[in-house]
């Protein structure tokens, strides 16, 4: 894909870029090197410092950031500032934490003197989607650095002025040179970073074919990864759930970034003896919501980010329907300049189809009805992604079947799906492998050094 801004709202093309050199490509890799000697070296305290200085900026610009985020993929600006706020908060987390989830742990174990102490793996390349263009970035790169690790970033292709600013606010920070650098470089040329031996693993966020792919090589190379993919998370409504708050978390589930989230609910599983309350709720709720102009306060749903991401979604769209889906509502592209779509909700998408299978990434909901507790799981289960859960109950024996028999990353109860820096996040299945945030986020991308002291034998 050609490196350029296009503002989604309007189709007018902002900038292009041309993509680096491979002589240009091999400077950065060395820079980065250096800066991992020197990174080690950093005191974590500093570090720190460094990690709260780039919260501060954040905060002082988020009018901007936010601005250029909506600008250049389309989401809605109240969204845009959620989103730089949140970035903020992920610095600060590691900047307060980072100590105590680095700190070395002593084995207790009788008879020796052993423990596990965590170093860094040196240079990371991230490869990250355009969906949450700062966010994705920031919790990668806020344990990377704070554990001492330094970041090469490849950007989805169509929002490189977020790239270049968040190269820009890292160095502004007080970071050094080479810590943190973007590559504006196209997906066939991520072959060539994994591969440099001055490259010690890679993280991907992104869909299952881009993943698939460096894993692959990642594999070959054997070089530590971190896949975080699709996702088609199931929001599951039983009797007991409150349907005022469950109709609204469901909107705000699906619609969240234009539907354009992993953890956004894509299937809806509705009890029986609550389905059609909740389907006509659902549906009203769903045709009032405001969509537009994403630089206005109220809107809640913006242009999809491309237009191939709408082409692809209406593509979904017409395969269900014509597999023998319904739709309730919306279905259509919108007309006029921007790349919006319409919020959408279909039933009866047939389980044996090919789109009920697929990630549909857009306003699109897709209803079921399910005879209880056994085939809510069933249904749940049914699909190669398991990244979350959203499950409305209030009965705890239910709540304990949920827990142990969905088959996924996390699962949130009365509550949307969600990620916090405090919290593991990440999937199972084709959703990928490994976690971020928390302490196990960070602890992907070091080594658990085993330390054992034997003592010495006393002078005869
Ligand atoms: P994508 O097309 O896979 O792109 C993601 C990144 O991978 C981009 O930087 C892209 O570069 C690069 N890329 C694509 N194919 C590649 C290849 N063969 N080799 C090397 N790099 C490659 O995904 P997207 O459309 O940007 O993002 C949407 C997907 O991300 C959805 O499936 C969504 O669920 C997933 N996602 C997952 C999470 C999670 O945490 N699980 C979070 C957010 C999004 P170009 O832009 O240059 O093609």
């Amino acid at each position: 894909m050609p490196i350029q801004s296009i503002n989604p709202a309007t189709g007018v093309l902002l900038r292009s870029f041309t993509p680096l050199t491979d002589e240009e490509l091999f400077q950065k890799i060395a820079l980065a090197e250096a800066a991992f000697v020197h990174a080690a070296e950093l005191p974590l305290s500093h570090r720190a410092l460094c990690m709260n200085k780039l919260a501060q900026l954040l905060d002082e610009e988020a009018a901007d950031l936010a601005a250029l985020i909506t600008s250049e993929m389309g989401k809605p600006i109240v969204q845009a500032r959620a989103e730089i706020a949140k970035c903020a908060a992920v610095c600060r987390y590691y900047a307060e934490h980072a100590a105590r989830i680095l700190a070395p742990e002593p084995i207790d174990a009788p008879s020796i003197d052993a423990s596990v102490r965590w170093d860094p793996l040196g240079v990371v390349l991230a490869v990250m989607p355009w969906n949450f263009p700062f966010w994705q970035v920031f919790r990668f790169l806020a344990p990377a650095l704070m554990a001492g690790n330094v970041g090469l970033l490849k950007h989805a292709s169509n929002v490189p002025q977020c790239a270049l600013t968040i190269e820009t606010l890292v160095r502004r920070a007080g970071f050094p040179r080479g810590s943190f650098q973007t590559l504006l470089i196209e997906a066939s040329q991520v072959e060539r970073v994994l591969a440099d031996e001055r490259v010690a693993a890679v993280t991907v966020t992104g869909s299952e074919p881009a993943g698939r792919a460096i894993a692959a090589q990642a594999g070959w190379l054997i070089k530590k990864s971190v896949l975080e993919l699709g996702g088609s998370d199931p929001f599951i409504v039983m009797p007991s759930a409150s349907l005022d708050a469950a109709v609204e978390a469901a909107v705000a589930a699906r619609c969240i970034n234009s539907g354009q989230s992993c953890i956004a609910a894509k299937r809806f599983l509705v009890a029986d003896s609550v389905y059609d309350d909740f389907e006509s709720r659902f549906v009203s709720a769903m045709d009032a919501i405001k969509v537009g102009d994403p630089s206005l306060e109220d809107t809640r749903i913006g242009p999809l980010a491309t237009l191939q991401q709408r082409e692809e979604l209406h593509r979904q769209v017409q395969a269900a329907l014509h597999a023998g889906a319904c739709v309730l509502t919306g279905g259509e592209p919108m007309l006029g300049r921007g790349f919006y779509y319409e919020p959408t909700v279909l039933a009866d998408v047939p389980r044996t189809s090919q789109v009920y299978r697929e990630e549909i990434f857009g306003p699109v909901a897709m209803l079921f009805r399910v005879a209880g507790i056994d085939q809510a799981i069933a249904v749940a289960n049914d699909t190669p992604f398991g990244l979350a859960a959203s499950v409305w109950t209030r009965n705890r024996a239910e709540q304990k079947r949920f827990t142990a028999e969905l088959q996924c990353g996390a699962v949130f109860f009365n509550a949307q799906s969600a990620s916090d820096p405090r919290l593991p996040f990440g999937g199972i299945k084709r959703s990928g492998y490994g976690r971020e945030l928390s302490a196990a986020g960070m602890r992907e991308f070091l080594n658990a050094k085993t330390v054992v002291i034997a003592q010495p034998k006393p002078n005869p």
